[in-house]
């Protein structure tokens, strides 16, 4: 079978490998169907996220079909649709003891598409308790987004949002950001989006929750908005990484940042206005608290239209046009601006419905 291997920063290919085995009883051949691009990918192909082991298969926003199942798999047969959830724990160490599993110790070698082989291949080997089964009507496209829809639920949880008359605002039209400002409507909170490239904007425009506002530049917004650019923000979801001191400076009392951005970034944040405001800065990444069950859940039931937000499709031999929709010119080796109008970019790896 083919499979997308990361070698070094700018060096992946395809490249045929064996077809995979079970090897322990609770595992699970699936031949994947369909593989999402996220900007951890794009963050390992261009070097800005080191963190992905040579010779790794890439790719953890999958779905696809059972081909094998182990001796112990009980609910789980060949044939049956399902979506993949990529986060590894192991229930033992101190990190899934006191209920972080989404930082489980024993992640070195277990991170699909990181450190273990991923989903932009064949087959990828996955564990009974990490699937679930797709309902008919549910493409394997949509499924696709229940991870990237998981981390963004679990986001929303640290949040503890209490009241939906709140200011809120969400930075950054990429697929993360467009999760994010539907889960926070989903919650009765209607954010504003602020955007700057010009094609993730034009992406965006018509795909955003209904009375959901978009702008270019913040200050704009908040004139828009509320009348007056140094109106104070309740709550803002910063998926750019780039806006943390900014957004710091406009939080109104009670006001909560989070950060979503794995970017190589340093802020400086003025201690006292923590305390004196009540302020909270929070990251969040992977799912956690049964998110993984609860992102499908709406996608099955539509309460999240993620199909909405699939902008591209590329056949699995195309990878190379699929990377460069979201900037990477793979035969360049060089990072370039996005000029399509871009969210979610999915690959097909097979045909299977
Ligand atoms: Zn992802
Ligand atoms: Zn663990």
């Amino acid at each position: 079978m083919l499979a997308l291997k990361y070698h070094q920063a700018w060096n992946v290919g395809l490249q045929q490998v064996e077809p995979l085995s079970c090897i322990e009883p609770d595992d699970v051949v699936v031949d994947i169907a369909v593989c999402g691009i996220c900007g951890t990918d794009v963050g390992i192909i261009t070097g800005s996220y080191p963190v992905a082991v040579s010779g790794t298969t890439l790719g953890h926003e999958t779905a696809g079909v059972v081909a094998e199942i182990g001796s112990g798999v009980t609910q789980f047969q060949v044939g049956d649709r399902v979506v993949v959830n990529p986060t590894y724990f192991c229930g033992h160490c101190r990190m899934c003891q006191i209920g972080n599993p989404n930082h489980c110790e024993r992640k070195f070698g277990t991170e699909a598409g990181v450190s273990y082989d991923g989903a932009f291949a064949g087959q990828y080997l996955a564990k009974e308790n990490l699937l679930i089964k797709l309902d008919d009507h549910v493409s394997m496209e949509e499924a696709s987004l229940t991870e990237p829809l998981s981390c963004t639920l679990t986001g929303v949880d640290k949040l503890g949002i209490t009241h939906t008359n709140i200011r809120a605002v969400v930075a950054g039209a990429g697929p993360m950001g467009m999760l994010y400002i539907w889960a926070l409507y989903e919650r009765g909170v209607k954010a504003f989006m602020v955007e700057k490239n010009e094609s993730r904007m034009q992406f965006a425009k018509d795909n955003l929750p209904p009375e959901c506002q978009l702008y270019s530049d913040f200050d704009t917004a908040l004139m828009q908005e509320y009348g007056d650019q140094s109106t104070l923000i309740d709550l803002c979801v910063d998926t750019t990484g780039q806006l943390t001191e900014y957004v710091f400076d406009h939080l109104a009392p009670g006001g909560k940042l989070l950060n979503v951005a794995l970017k190589d970034k340093h802020a400086s944040l003025d201690i006292m206005k923590i305390a004196d405001k009540s302020l909270s800065v929070i990251g969040s990444i992977d799912s956690l608290n049964n998110s993984f069950e609860r992102a499908y859940a709406m996608i099955r039931d539509g309460v999240i239209p993620v199909g909405r937000l699939i902008s591209q499709t590329f056949a699995f031999k195309d990878y190379q046009q699929a990377f460069l929709i979201v900037g990477c010119d793979l035969t360049a080796k060089a990072q370039v601006p996005l000029n399509t109008p871009n969210c979610k970019v999915l690959i097909r790896i097979s045909d299977l419905k």
